[in-house]
């Protein structure tokens, strides 16, 4: 399976893991939408209460065990904001849902090589950018 759509498939599974276990928690609970960067930067992914954005190119070098963690963690991020109304935090409830709920008992932060991500990010991006412009000429 490809990263982006093993990234998707991952994202719905924690979605729906925490919607099993949350029930009553969320007065909405559409899956936040799922969007991919590439980014030379420390950060692995972000969420916001409408969507989770991973960056492709930790997904690509850190290794799919490590990346499960940090999906979970945007998803949780997500689910938080929503629940409390507010914005994407490391407050109580998400750690709560992180490291209970998920399982993920490591705190808060990925261990990442990030010089394997930096030197990820420039190829992969330029490989989107070639995609975008094909899927585009095949569309006229
Ligand atoms: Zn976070």
């Amino acid at each position: 399976m490809d990263t982006k759509t093993w990234v998707l498939s991952r994202h719905e599974y924690w979605w729906k893991f925490l919607l099993k276990h949350m029930p009553f928690a969320l007065l909405d609970d559409t899956a936040p939408v799922c969007e991919f960067v590439v980014k030379n930067s420390k950060s692995a992914g972000t969420a916001s209460r409408r969507d989770c954005r991973y960056n492709l190119a930790y997904a690509v070098t850190g290794g799919r065990t490590e990346y499960d963690w940090t999906i979970c963690h945007e998803i949780c991020h997500t689910f938080a904001a929503r629940a409390m109304h507010t914005s994407a935090t490391h407050g109580e409830l998400w750690a709560f849902l992180y490291n209970k709920v998920c399982g993920a008992s490591r705190g808060r932060f990925h261990s990442y090589n990030r010089a394997a991500a930096a030197q990820a990010a420039r190829p992969l991006r330029k490989i989107l950018k070639l995609q975008e412009k094909i899927r585009k000429l095949t569309e006229e």
